[in-house]
C-alpha cells in the first residue's frame, strides 16, 4: 500500500524545514545536536528516495504549468510562430478555403487542475473523473492562444478542433471554448473521438475540403499517424526525419504532464499496476 502522496509531501516538507533550520554554525556551536542533525539528514535521504514516480511527476508538471514564467514564454513563442505562419499563408491565390487543425488539451486548454485534484486523490487519469472535470467547462486558456486563434479567424482561416475528448465531453468542451471566446466553438468544428484515438481519418475528412496550413498540438499524433502508438525510439526517429516541419507546418506546445511520450515508456500497456509503470519509468532513465 502506498503512502498517500500529500502525506509524503508533508513529511518531506517537515524534514526540509528541519534541515533548513540547521546551519553549519549551529552544528559547530551545539555539538550535542550534531548527531541528531546528521540522523535527520540521513533519515531524510531515505525518505526522499524515489517513490510514486508517475504521480509525483504529475504534481511537479502541474506546478510548472501553473507557475513557471518559462511555461508562459514557451506558449507565447509557439503562438507567435503560428501567427507568422498565418501571415505567410493568407493573401495569396487560393483555390480552396484555408484551415488550421488544432488539438485542444494542453495545446491551449490547461487541465493541470485536473491532474492536481487527481493526485490529491492518489489517482491518475480515469474517464469518470475526466468527465467530471470537462463538464465544468472551467479550463483556462494557455497564454497567447485566444489571441492567436481569433487572429487566424479574422484572416479567414477556419479552425477545426480535433480532440480525443469523446462525445460525452463535447457539450462541456464547446461551452468552455465559447465562454473563453474561441472562434468556431460549435458542434461542426469541435471534432471529438469516436472509434479510434488515431486522428488521421478526422484530419483526412477536413483535408478533402480545405487547405490545411498548420497543425497545432502537444502530442506528435496531433500531427501525423507516423507517430501513432510508436515506441520511444521510433518517435524520436520520426521526429528527426520531420525536423524541418516543426515551427513551419507543425506547432508544438509543451506538455510534461502526460502524452504518448509517457505511454510509450511501459509500451502503451494501460493494464499495468502503478508499481509496474514506475518500474518501467525508472528502467528507462539514464543516470551517470
Ligand atoms: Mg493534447
Amino acid at each position: 500500500m502506498r503512502m498517500p502522496l500529500f502525506q509524503k509531501i508533508l513529511s518531506s516538507l517537515v524534514v526540509a524545514l528541519m534541515i533548513s533550520s540547521c546551519s553549519p554554525t549551529i552544528i559547530v556551536k551545539h555539538e550535542g545536536n550534531c548527531c541528531l542533525h546528521h540522523q535527520t539528514i540521513a533519515q531524510s535521504s531515505q525518505e526522499r528516495s524515489i517513490q510514486d514516480v508517475a504521480l509525483n511527476g504529475k504534481v511537479y508538471s502541474a506546478l510548472w504549468q501553473q507557475n513557471a514564467a518559462e511555461f508562459r514564454a514557451l506558449c507565447y513563442q509557439a503562438f507567435n510562430i503560428a501567427t507568422e505562419v498565418v501571415n505567410q499563408k493568407v493573401g495569396g491565390v487560393q483555390s480552396r478555403p484555408l484551415a488550421i487543425i488544432t488539438d485542444v488539451d494542453e495545446t491551449f486548454l490547461d487541465n493541470s487542475p485536473y491532474a492536481v485534484t487527481q493526485a490529491k486523490r492518489g489517482n491518475e487519469f480515469d474517464l469518470d473523473t475526466w468527465l467530471e472535470w470537462t463538464s465544468k467547462g472551467a479550463a483556462m486558456a494557455f497564454p497567447g492562444s485566444l489571441r492567436f486563434y481569433n487572429y487566424a479567424a479574422s484572416k479567414g482561416v477556419t479552425v477545426f478542433y480535433v480532440t480525443n475528448r469523446n462525445e460525452n465531453d463535447k457539450a462541456g468542451t464547446i461551452k468552455n471554448l465559447k465562454d473563453l471566446g474561441f472562434p468556431f466553438a460549435d458542434a461542426e468544428h469541435v471534432i471529438v473521438m469516436k472509434e479510434t484515438s488515431n486522428k488521421e481519418m478526422r484530419r483526412k475528412a477536413i483535408l478533402e475540403k480545405y487547405d490545411v496550413i498548420m497543425y497545432l498540438g502537444d502530442n506528435l499524433t496531433d500531427f501525423s499517424e507516423l507517430f501513432y502508438k510508436k515506441s520511444q525510439s521510433e518517435r524520436n526517429h520520426q521526429t528527426d526525419e520531420l525536423s524541418e516541419a516543426f515551427g513551419t507546418l507543425f506547432i508544438v506546445l509543451p506538455n510534461s504532464g502526460y502524452g504518448d511520450w509517457e505511454s510509450a515508456v511501459p509500451g502503451f500497456n494501460t493494464k499495468g499496476t502503478p508499481e509496474e509503470k514506475d518500474k518501467a519509468i525508472l528502467k528507462s532513465l539514464k543516470g551517470y
